[in-house]
């Protein structure tokens, strides 16, 4: 056959780093946890899909790190896609709802239907409760004073129990499991497998590392990207850090406005953000403009002074 000189044999793809952890929970929140229950392919497996696309070529691990770099950096995606990672996760409710969202994945969840819904649910200590952000209609910023965080936390606990009580007092009555739940708080635990490929889960932890995403799904994100991922696929997590977790995207407009400060040109760009919209008056008071200050906090993290303040 023409072709058989370019067969070789090959060995199943395993990454020990992975395969030392694999059933091992990671605790997240109170008594939540993630797990690795199985994974397919690794760096490797990135490599020899995009290989298909570009020809052979050499197989040293810098230039195995440059394809991937590349190819992430290129939004070069299907590669990712040819490893898959399946979890096992105890998440409360609430984030839950938010997880589920991501419709790349395939998903089986524990059922409260058939089995009694479980009896655990995530708590507050008085120390964590957050304040609603006045910039952030989505977040928050600060916590509230102990003291008051104490009484909160014991409401949530009446209201745990009292939930908890009924439930039991529904099922022990007969009533369906499928109905007894209906008032369990949104608090309460589930579990669910959830198995991805590596380039929707790379887009999940995008979104739900960011700070902006809601602080309990941002610690199952965290644990998943930096206990998990960065053992799996070390060259693409590096890659997915530099060109994505930690990168910054610029529209064309606020390109020219860097490029206007660069030069040195501040009353160009004040003029420009005029002109742009960015900046009106109320009562002589610059008023607020959400795309400026998404810019702002960019310009912030450069350490460039903002021009118009
Ligand atoms: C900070 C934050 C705030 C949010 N606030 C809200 C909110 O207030 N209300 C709300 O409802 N949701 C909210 N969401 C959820 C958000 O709108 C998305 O549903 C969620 O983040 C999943 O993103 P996704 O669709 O990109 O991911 P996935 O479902 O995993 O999809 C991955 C990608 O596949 C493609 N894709 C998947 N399905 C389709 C399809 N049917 N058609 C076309 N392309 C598809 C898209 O390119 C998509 O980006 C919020 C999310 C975040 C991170």
């Amino acid at each position: 056959m023409e072709n058989e000189k370019i067969f070789e044999k090959l060995e199943p793809i395993r990454v020990p780093e992975i395969d030392e952890i694999l059933g091992v929970p990671f605790k997240v929140l109170d008594d939540g946890f993630i797990r690795v229950i199985d994974y397919l392919g690794s760096d490797q497996s990135i490599v020899q899909a995009a290989r298909v696309s570009y020809g052979r070529g050499t197989k040293k691990v810098s230039q195995d790190r440059g394809l991937i770099r590349y190819l992430l950096r290129h939004r070069h995606t299907t590669p990712f896609e040819m490893c898959e990672i399946k979890l096992h996760i105890r998440i409360p409710m609430d984030a839950w709802r938010q997880w589920i969202r991501h419709r790349t994945a395939n998903v089986n969840e524990y059922s409260t239907r058939y089995s009694l819904a479980i009896d655990s649910t995530q708590t507050t200590e008085p120390d964590q409760w957050r304040m609603q952000s006045s910039d952030n209609k989505q977040g928050s910023a600060g916590f509230f004073d102990t003291e008051i965080g104490k009484e909160m936390s014991a409401d949530e606990k009446f209201l745990h129990d009292k939930a908890r009580e009924i439930y039991s007092k529904r099922v022990e009555a007969g009533v369906a499991r499928e109905q007894a739940r209906k008032d369990l708080p949104l608090a309460t635990y589930t579990e669910a497998y959830w198995k991805i490929d590596l380039h929707n889960l790379l887009h999940f932890l995008e979104l739900r590392m960011e700070k902006n995403a809601q602080l309990e799904i941002r610690e199952y994100a965290n644990v998943i990207g930096n206990e998990i991922v960065k053992r799996w696929v070390p060259i693409a997590w590096e890659a997915f850090e530099e060109y994505i977790l930690t990168s910054k995207e610029f529209s064309g407009f606020e390109l020219k406005l860097l490029s206007l400060l660069a030069n040195g040109k501040k009353e160009e760009v004040v003029e420009a953000a005029k002109e742009y919209g960015w900046i009106k008056y109320k009562d002589d008071k610059i008023t607020f403009n959400m795309e400026r200050w998404e810019f702002e906090g960019k310009l912030n993290e450069l350490n460039i002074p903002i021009p118009w303040q």
